[in-house]
């Protein structure tokens, strides 16, 4: 049994924490806030192996940047003249190209397919209730180019053996039908599942606390002190904790904590926002409007609509103009919805640590022997998370990993 701190009590923490106590080590996660909202409370709970594009392929760099000053853009990278920003920015940019797309289509693809299936397991193991649908996700186009581009993915897809079909309008609307569609035609991909966040969120901590995961809640890690490549402890806002292993899920937040150690993880935070809508809208199934890249999800008792990647730096601004746009891009989209002010006034936001290839970082660096990295998932930080928590678990146990880790590694090249 080793005594495990984690730092960060988003998803990946949690479920960190649920496979390392699984392995009998004793674990206590540390968080600097109130472990009630951010990405892993704000997002669009898709489990995703549709998602098998990484966010860095061909001409993406170049659409931020040109998207910088456009408010309603559902992407933009707004440029900082800082050597961080720029490192990462220089990766991003190599990376934008069809090797990185084609390398990493099958590896994103399984490690999705097997974390959904890693969700089905905790939630029939431990008798847990949260909403887990498999209803697929439904891709909804408006312009013929972008049906042309979804059904060029669909071809992709199906090749690599997902469940997936392309439907016209009226079999949209069969499948829909209670709700009025602007669309030319969709691609339903099956194999997709969906969540209500708060709910997986809150019988996973629940459960912990049950097995004795110590939580500190509002405690800012703020040092790392190690010698020779070891941690000794951590220093936080009130206290300072001793430990034979740590694990870094800080999220966003990694790069800053991991620079104490001499590591140096790309990573971007990729801001997005949600707006819960309560009232009836009669959908039923989640889906992506494909031209505006808004998520649609219908979760336990609301929809939820949510959007934008502002690659813009660490902050929690909520931008109206791009709060707007995702309503905007609602009504476009199902002429009868309309979001009120009071429900685009509720708008959340969180931040999706992005690295520059679109994978995650999971496995330990060379340069310290008792940190195990765990962060950089970008859109996909839900739908991986059981996979990654259960990986981490495995490193630590010194097993060996159930899914190959190399490409995630946290020394990796770009
Ligand atoms: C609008 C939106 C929609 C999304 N939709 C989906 C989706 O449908 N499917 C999907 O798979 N993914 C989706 N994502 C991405 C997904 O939400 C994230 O990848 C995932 O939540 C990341 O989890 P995490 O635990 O790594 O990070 P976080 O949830 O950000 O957690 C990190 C935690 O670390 C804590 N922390 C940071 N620094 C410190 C410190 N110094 N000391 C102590 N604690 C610290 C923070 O307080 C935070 O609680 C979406 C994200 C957004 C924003």
């Amino acid at each position: 049994m080793k005594k495990v701190i984690i730092i960060g009590g988003g998803v990946i923490g949690l479920c960190s924490a649920y496979y390392l106590i699984k392995e009998g080590h004793q674990v206590t996660v540390i968080d600097q806030s109130s472990m009630d909202h951010g990405a892993s409370y704000v997002n669009a709970g898709y489990l995703t192996p549709s998602h098998f594009i990484p966010l860095a392929a061909p001409g993406v760099m170049k659409q931020g940047l040109r998207s910088m000053f456009d408010p309603t853009s559902p992407l933009v990278i707004k440029p900082r003249f800082n050597r961080h920003f720029l490192q990462w920015a220089w990766a991003f940019s190599r990376s934008c190209s069809a090797s990185n797309v084609t390398q990493s289509i099958k590896i994103i693809k399984d490690i999705n397919l097997w974390s959904a299936d890693l969700f089905s397991e905790i939630r029939s193991s431990e008798g847990f209730t949260f909403q887990l649908e498999n209803k697929g996700l439904l891709i909804l186009c408006l312009t013929e180019k972008m049906l042309e581009e979804e059904l060029r993915l669909y071809h992709i897809a199906s090749e690599e053996g997902l469940d997936v079909k392309q439907l016209s309008t009226s079999e949209i609307n069969t499948m829909e039908p209670n709700v009025t569609l602007n669309a030319i035609g969709a691609v339903h991909y099956q194999c997709d599942w969906h969540t209500t966040p708060h709910e997986f969120m809150k019988e996973m901590y629940d459960w912990l606390k049950t097995k004795g995961v110590i939580f500190y809640k509002n405690e800012q890690v703020v040092d790392i002190l190690a010698t020779d490549g070891v941690i000794k402890k951590i220093i936080t806002s009130n206290d300072s904790f001793a430990g034979d292993e740590f694990v870094l899920a800080a999220g966003s937040w990694s790069d800053l904590l991991s620079r104490k150690l001499g590591i140096r993880i790309l990573l971007e935070a990729g801001k997005g926002y949600r707006i819960n809508v309560d009232k009836h809208t009669g959908i039923t199934i989640p889906t992506v409007l494909a031209e505006a890249k808004v998520a649609v999800t219908p979760m336990n008792g609301f929809t939820r609509f949510a959007g934008t990647m502002e690659i813009a730096g660490v902050n929690h601004k909520i931008n109206k103009v791009r709060v707007d746009a995702i309503a905007e891009a609602a009504h476009r989209y199902y002429p009868d919805i309309s979001i009120s002010n009071d429900e685009k006034e509720q708008a959340a936001c969180g931040l999706r640590a992005i690295s520059p290839d679109g994978k995650p970082y999971i496995g330990k660096s060379s340069k310290c022997n008792n940190l195990t990295i765990a962060t950089g998932h970008a859109m996909m930080g839900w739908s991986m998370a059981p996979a990654t928590g259960k990986l981490v678990a495995e490193i630590i146990s010194e097993e060996k990993p159930s899914f190959d880790i190399d490409p995630f590694s946290p020394d990796r090249l770009f």
